[in-house]
């Protein structure tokens, strides 16, 4: 997929199901398709796709989240499962040519995979030429939350590791509400899910795409404005939701979703009831 000069591709380590107060299973891969086939619940559990994006040109790898990084650690028991490295693998790259991270926002199952532990115990970055893009107030609200009970709005914070890549300057704590980190990629404060939550949007060539982060995370929430147990700020979700939105859809965008299981990117049209359906590109 293209947009502009830029390539994008979607990760996937995979399916997982996700229960109620925040843990994350790997979903059964025998799973019917029928049984996994929305984003519904059985239980108190949901099934969620992990899709981080890699956006190329020919000086720039740039990574939106960073996944789950089950396996990443030395000794880890899930060797054999699919992570951000495996993934680059894919495409030729190793972590060491990703050059911007950029973390919508620091719950786990967004930035857990930004760091590993390697045979000495030790918390390294795992993409060390990489700048990691954060903004300021999700990391000091993340510090404050951390070990607070309600702390279980889907996935929650898990800073342990991230500590050590703060200490080493890796993040650039962002102050800016907008801001262009490279020509053609810029970052959006969006606050709502959390307080510092941020979007992206590429753009070059008069080709735009949206990554929303968990503002929208799967085509299923294209017309739902208002997450109550996944937003801090639901009232704020919903207007950056709508206001960001009318954008793709004027711009002919793609957007480009985490969570989604099957359809993870794709353009806006509307509907006979002026409800957003998604087209999948081409
Ligand atoms: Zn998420």
């Amino acid at each position: 997929m293209k947009i502009g000069r830029f390539s994008i591709e979607q990760l996937s380590e995979g399916r997982f199901e996700i229960f109620s107060d925040g843990t994350i299973n790997r979903e059964p891969v025998n799973q019917s398709e029928q049984e996994s086939s929305t984003l519904g619940k059985s239980g108190d559990s949901a099934r969620i796709g992990i899709n981080p994006i890699l956006i190329s040109d020919e000086n720039y790898k740039v990574l939106l989240d960073t996944g789950l990084g089950w396996g990443l650690d030395a000794g880890s028991s899930y060797k054999n499962v699919s992570n951000i490295a495996s993934n680059l693998d894919i495409f030729d790259l190793k972590p060491e040519d990703i050059t911007h991270v950029i973390l919508s926002h620091l719950h786990y199952d967004h930035a857990a995979g930004s760091s590993y532990t390697n045979e000495e115990s030790v918390t390294c970055a795992t993409f060390p030429n990489a700048d990691y893009y954060v903004q300021r107030r999700e990391w000091e609200y993340a510090l404050e939350e951390q070990f607070s009970e309600h702390n279980l709005k889907g996935c929650d914070y898990n800073l342990d590791d991230l500590y050590r890549l703060v200490a080493e300057d890796r993040f650039h704590f962002l102050d800016e509400d907008n801001i262009e980190i490279i020509d053609g990629i810029d970052i959006i404060r969006t606050g709502g899910h959390t307080p510092g939550h941020q979007a992206v949007r590429i753009h070059d060539s008069d080709e735009t795409g949206y990554y929303l982060g968990d503002l929208l995370p799967t085509e299923y929430h294209l017309n739902q404005y208002s997450m109550r147990q996944m937003d801090v700020h639901p009232l704020d979700a919903k207007k950056m939701k709508i206001q960001l939105l009318r954008n793709a859809f004027e711009e002919e965008a793609l957007l480009l979703f985490y969570h989604s299981l099957y359809t993870s990117i794709g353009r806006l049209e509307k509907d006979d009831n002026k409800k957003y359906v998604l087209k999948e590109p081409r």
